[in-house]
């Protein structure tokens, strides 16, 4: 999903959690890993461009998946299951629930919106495919980048 939609989603996600439970610590945590989960995308970049720094070949890079191997290593379902179990063993604190949940609102968005097999977001899944682009994220699955 673009960035501007992980940022409103997170956002908006983040105000309406405060409103509720009154936590700055558990509406940044949320908005932090809501937006910030894409850093991965710089390291994927800089993999395959080198340091070639360009604003709109780094958005379409991606957005027209132009990559031929993609690591995403912040994204993981995975990752997801991980900050479960980490949330429940810390009695659900708040800075580590309000990162759950950016989280969440971070990946699963992503699968729905970029069409891709569920094997794609798991980290696993990636590296048993040698994150060969092609096979991860299928040309033919009806993506639409312009989205
Ligand atoms: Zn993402």
């Amino acid at each position: 999903m673009k960035l501007k939609y992980h940022a409103a989603v997170s956002a908006v996600s983040s105000g309406i959690l405060y409103a509720i439970f009154k936590s700055w610590g558990l509406s940044a945590a949320l908005f932090i890993t809501g937006v910030f989960t894409d850093l991965d995308h710089v390291f994927d970049y800089f993999l395959e461009n080198g340091l070639d720094i360009n604003k709109k070949k780094f958005f379409s890079f991606f957005y027209e998946e132009k990559h031929r191997k993609i690591t995403l290593l912040l994204h993981g379902w995975e990752w997801l299951i991980l900050l479960v179990i980490y949330a429940k063993l810390t009695d659900w604190n708040l800075w580590v629930t309000g990162a759950l949940i950016g989280y969440a609102l971070h990946i699963i968005p992503d699968y729905f919106y970029s069409k891709a097999p569920f094997r794609s977001y798991s980290l696993i899944g990636r590296w048993k495919n040698r994150f060969d682009s092609d096979v991860i994220f299928p040309r033919n699955r009806g993506y639409n980048p312009k989205a």
